[in-house]
């Protein structure tokens, strides 16, 4: 079935002039070897001659394909133009700046064969990193697991091998806060790590500030998660309850012969009991604005991984299930 596979490689790319030309030259030598493939350089909107590096290239090597947006649109968008315009049985997600090192390709490429669907970086060490980086990516990876409904590989980034299938399934998921690392993993389908030792990064500089990788950590885990609406119900629950006891225990003390509550305690009373029902709405509320959300994702309902004796789409390609997809 895979006797002569075809790779694509996907590198998305922002302002990185200084390190393309160390890169292209780094991953051809890589992927020598292995088996055909072509590179797609995704131009994410860059201010710097990242474009005209690009086509230089193309120019020069007949499998790079060079695409540039119209601005910038961030990491995940640029990776999935990449996604989109694959061609490959398999994708591989890497990164520009050789950060993620093009030699781990192989392994990856090695653990398709072998019958993965998935093959994901998983970092052991990262240089050039500051301890704030590490110990915030870390803490992020733990608490998306905790509180998001699907279980992501810890200190696992977008670096990986995806096979055909898998490209497919994701490319009918059109959300606009994409979160591809979760979105991989709530698809499924046979997942392996391959673990590398993350470098420094070549030349240039880090494109997600804080900032960046704060609304990164919020997309991915809202986009797997109701937990934060439902904080709403379990805080109101709680209120209501605090107040709903003070109520029974001035009751008993004045049933036992003592005296109501002072006015000051009859109003706290009053307040948690009223201030956790309103909470309470919100809550309902909540869980049904996020089931809104959900649905306005318009996942699919479900990706398949195999199929036999039943028909195959004019492309011989798994027909994803496009029920619930707009237009
Ligand atoms: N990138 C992109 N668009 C952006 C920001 C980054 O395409 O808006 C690319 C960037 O060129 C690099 C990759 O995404 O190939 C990862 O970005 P970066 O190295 O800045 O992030 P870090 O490795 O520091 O998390
Ligand atoms: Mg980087």
């Amino acid at each position: 079935m895979r006797s002569a596979p075809f790779l694509s490689v996907v590198v998305p790319c922002f302002n990185e002039e200084q390190v393309l030309s160390a890169t292209h030259p780094r991953l051809v030598a890589a992927l020598a070897g292995t088996c055909p493939f072509e590179v797609i350089y995704v131009d994410d909107g860059s201010r710097d001659g990242t474009w005209e590096v690009l086509a230089d290239l193309q120019q020069t090597d007949d499998r790079v394909r060079a695409l540039r947006l119209s601005r910038n649109f961030g990491h995940q968008i640029a990776a999935t133009a990449g996604l989109d315009a694959a061609t490959g049985d398999a994708v591989v997600l890497i990164d520009a700046d050789l950060q993620d090192p093009p030699e781990v390709i192989p392994a990856m490429v090695q653990r398709w064969r072998e019958g993965y669907d998935v093959a994901y970086g998983r970092r052991l060490a990262r240089d050039g990193e500051s301890v704030f980086k590490l110990g915030t990516a870390s803490a992020f990876y733990r608490i998306f697991n905790a509180v998001a409904s699907i279980e992501a590989p810890l200190d696992t980034g977008d670096f990986r091998l995806l096979d055909r299938k898998v490209v497919d399934a994701l490319g009918s998921m059109r959300e606009g806060h994409r979160f591809l690392r979760g979105m991989v993993s709530w698809l499924g389908f046979r997942q392996i790590a391959v673990p590398y030792h993350r470098a420094a990064r070549a030349a240039g500089h880090t494109h997600y500030p804080l900032r960046r990788m704060l609304r990164l950590a919020a997309d991915g885990i809202l986009s797997f998660s109701t937990l934060p609406l439902r904080l709403a119900t379990f805080a109101g629950a709680l209120a209501c309850l605090a107040g709903m006891g003070g109520l029974l225990a001035s009751a008993a003390m004045r049933i036992a012969g003592g005296a109501w509550p002072s006015a000051t305690a009859a109003v706290l009373i009053a307040m948690a009991m009223m201030g956790g029902l309103q909470l309470l709405c919100l809550g309902i509320a909540g869980e049904y604005l996020g089931r809104i959300y959900v649905e306005s994702c318009r996942r699919p309902l479900y990706a398949l991984a195999e199929r036999r004796g039943v028909a195959v789409d004019r492309a011989g390609r798994t027909p994803q299930p496009h029920l619930y997809r707009a237009g």
